[in-house]
């Protein structure tokens, strides 16, 4: 039951009426200049973007799954290669590994961050490991004082998921500017969401880049609308997307700092069974996802739906026990399943008040009991 009281768990609404002159005055734009692929305000949104992450070039693709299959391809890595790829992510890493053609090889993460565990990650490395996928997950950027040394001794390309965190900063880096390419995805619910489907590459590599640009477009030569280098595809940024997202990306800085404040502020006021995603002392998370351990979810989760409270849970089913990669399935990852059970994301939003989160974190004090 929606009531006045009730909290969203994500509020895409108040997110989008924050910026509504701004889009209002985008739409209008792209509709008296009438081109909607390509132009102006695609080149204007991939060059605000890149500088934004700290590369030298920005490529805006359909999604971020696009995004991270696109560089995958771009890398030649397909048949034959290993890619590893931490079990806790959204199941679109592990789609991209295999729809290049490549096998997943899943790893466990860390009980604290439940991000990627640099030590199972050393582990898994083998002959025919290609790449490792670090996904900086619910905001925050992997440990890049273990993984990047790791990765450069055994010569395999680190390809960043940066689709939950846009603006996250490891050690002053911003994600996106640390791996080979890195992928961002701009679904509506992300930190900078579009009205739709949305993506990027960022990368400094200028080869590469020029290569997934032409994969995404067909493979077109860049001399030539009629000439098709490469066997290509479709999966261009619409320039609705591109004006729209260069106007919210004014807003990104300011909204993050707002989901870190409410996140000290959950920290400060959630009962002590209740513990937060531990933070890398180097790592500035975006706060994409708040998210918790609790010991006894149904009950946390009975209290909340009686509030009136939205709620998530990132993620229940680990991609390891995915029915789709039961062809890749490793036998036991004992963090990421014991984290699945306990796992709980509460409301997050750069709309979300203090008087909010207080209320989320007195309900589930009453629901944790004396
Ligand atoms: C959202 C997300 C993606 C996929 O992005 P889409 O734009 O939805 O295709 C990939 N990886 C992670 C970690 C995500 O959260």
């Amino acid at each position: 039951m929606l009531t006045t009281t009730s909290i969203p768990f994500l509020d895409v609404r108040g997110i989008t009426d924050l910026v509504r002159e701004d889009l209002d005055l985008c739409w209008e734009r792209v509709l008296a200049d009438g081109r909607f692929i390509g132009g102006p305000e695609v080149e204007t949104f991939e060059a605000r973007f890149a500088e934004y992450c700290g590369t030298e070039h920005c490529v805006g693709v359909a999604n971020g799954t696009d995004a991270l299959e696109l560089i995958l391809a771009a890398l030649d890595i397909g048949p034959g290669d290993e890619v590893i790829v931490p079990a806790n992510t959204f199941v679109a890493t592990v789609e991209a590994v295999c729809a290049v053609g490549a096998r997943p090889r899943f790893v466990d993460v860390r009980a604290d961050t439940l991000e990627v565990d640099p030590d199972a990650v050393a582990a898994a490395i083998g002959p025919r490991t290609a790449a490792v996928m670090a996904v900086h997950l619910f905001g925050q950027m992997v440990d890049l004082d273990r993984l990047v040394p790791l990765v450069r001794r055994h010569g395999i390309a680190l390809v960043e998921d940066a689709a939950q965190a846009h603006g996250a900063r490891f050690g002053g880096r911003r994600a996106g500017s640390v791996g080979v390419a890195a992928a961002f995805s701009f679904y509506p619910g992300k930190n900078l969401g579009a009205l739709g489907d949305g993506g990027a590459v960022v990368s400094d590599d200028a080869a590469l880049v020029t290569r997934i640009r032409q994969l995404a477009n067909h493979g077109r030569a860049n001399q030539g609308h009629h000439l098709h280098e490469l066997r290509g595809r479709n999966s261009r940024l619409d320039t609705l997307q591109a004006a729209l997202l260069t106007a919210k990306l004014r807003r990104l800085d300011e909204d993050n700092a707002r989901r870190r404040s409410l996140m000290q502020r959950y920290r400060e006021r959630l009962p002590v069974g209740c513990v937060s995603v531990a933070q890398h002392p180097r790592a500035e998370s975006v706060h994409h996802l708040a998210v918790v351990q609790v010991p006894d979810r149904a009950a946390a989760t009975a209290a909340l739906d009686a509030a009136g409270i939205g709620w998530g849970l990132h993620y229940p089913v680990p991609c390891h026990r995915q029915p789709a990669f039961a062809e890749f399935a490793e036998d036991r990852l004992p963090v990421t399943e014991n984290a699945a059970e306990r796992i709980l994301s509460l409301p997050m939003s750069p709309t979300l008040t203090v008087a909010q989160v207080d209320r989320v974190s007195d309900v589930l004090s009453r629901a944790a009991g004396p």
